[in-house]
């Protein structure tokens, strides 16, 4: 049995460590916006290159934090992608803007820089890209395209984490960057967890003050927040983790690789646009007998996924949003795509046996 990730496995590689840190956490019983919390969000600035980094409890948290925060509301237009998880697009509805889906590029499955210029209104104020998959967005373009014409561009890095373009790494490209600690994301805790980096003082502030009651002193109330903290046992596991971050995704990368170089043959493999770093959050291939490599793998005991089989402006949701909305390139991706297991302690010889099954079904 080979599953889409072994968090079982990850947790032996570190469990001393793990381990320890809980059980001195437990001692210490500062369960809430405790020292650990404050170490890790330390640590993340400094791996990420970026002045703030504010923990709260999940990655959609992080999103509609940073949107927030950002002066985003009512009445505003958000231009994002609709070939992503639906938390991008929840994060618009929760502050009342208008989530506006426009198509992506065939090859990165990221958000298409000329189709987001052509979809700006009087009503846009900002662009929300997610660097899906781990392959970082085009920041250059849309950066450029958000100077020109005045809007802001906030990053969805939930599966970014550690993508790097030029140097610069994600979540500190854009005015803000939204992380996620899901499980089974780059970096996962055991549980939930999210965070906003950013390199703006105002954003930090804000986002600082929402998370935590509206309150930026204890009892004294200044505006209507929310209860999203990062819990200091979680920041526990995300610090011993962070220390092996670069390495586990370098795995990630060599696992990817070792796939692609099987597999390219018989299916489309991802495509790294070379601009940043792909850091494989998902492998995620194309094929026209994507169904009949599914039930192969299943057969034989290998997991695998579909991320995604319905675009956000195909889903019930957003249905009458999007009646006459076509985004021919989503909806071909979601049709096609199919992700294989993908985890830094996957073996060559999983990658192998994975691979055999695919070329099987695919060349006969
Ligand atoms: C996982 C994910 C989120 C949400 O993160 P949670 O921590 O699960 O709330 C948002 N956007 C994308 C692209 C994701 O993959």
């Amino acid at each position: 049995m080979i599953p889409m990730v072994d968090l079982k496995g990850q947790y032996h590689a570190l469990k001393e460590d793990i381990d320890r840190g809980l059980l001195e956490a437990l001692e210490e019983t500062r369960f809430i916006l405790g020292p650990n919390v404050q170490a890790f969000e330390q640590e993340v600035a400094d791996l990420l290159g970026v002045k703030h980094a504010i923990s709260c409890a999940s990655g959609t948290d992080a999103l509609h934090l940073a949107l927030r925060a950002a002066g985003l509301g009512e009445g505003d237009e958000i231009i994002t992608s609709p070939f992503t998880f639906i938390a991008t697009a929840e994060a618009i509805r929760y502050i009342g803007a208008t989530p506006v889906f426009v198509d992506v590029e065939p090859g990165t499955y990221n958000i298409d820089p000329e189709q987001v210029e052509a979809a700006i209104t009087p009503r846009t104020r900002a662009i929300l890209p997610v660097h899906l998959f781990g392959q970082p967005a085009d920041m250059l373009t849309l950066g450029d395209i958000a100077r020109r014409h005045a809007l802001l561009l906030i990053e969805d890095c939930a599966q970014s984490f550690g993508a790097d373009i030029a140097g610069n790494m994600t979540g500190g490209i854009g005015l803000a960057g939204a992380h996620s600690f899901f499980p089974s994301k780059n970096l996962g805790c055991y549980g939930d967890g999210g965070m906003v980096t950013t390199q703006s003082d105002t954003i930090a502030e804000a986002v600082q003050v929402l998370r935590n009651h509206g309150s930026r002193e204890r009892y004294h109330h200044d505006i209507i927040g929310y209860n999203s903290r990062l819990d200091e046992l979680q920041a526990v596991i995300l610090r011993v983790k962070l220390r092996h971050i670069t390495e586990l995704n370098r795995e990630r990368r060599r696992v990817a690789h070792a796939y692609s170089e099987r597999l390219a043959d018989c299916v489309t493999t991802p495509f790294e646009d070379g601009i940043g770093t792909h850091v494989y959050h998902q492998y995620t291939l194309l094929s026209n007998h994507r169904d009949a490599i599914q039930q192969a793998l299943g057969t034989a005991q290998i997991a695998s996924a579909i991320y995604y089989p319905i675009p956000l402006h195909r889903q019930k949701v957003f249905a009458e949003q999007c009646r006459d909305l076509s985004l021919p390139v989503s909806e071909q991706l979601a049709a096609r795509c199919l992700s294989l297991p993908i985890y830094p302690e996957l073996q060559e010889a999983q990658i192998e046996q994975v691979c055999a099954v695919i070329r099987e079904v695919t060349l006969g």
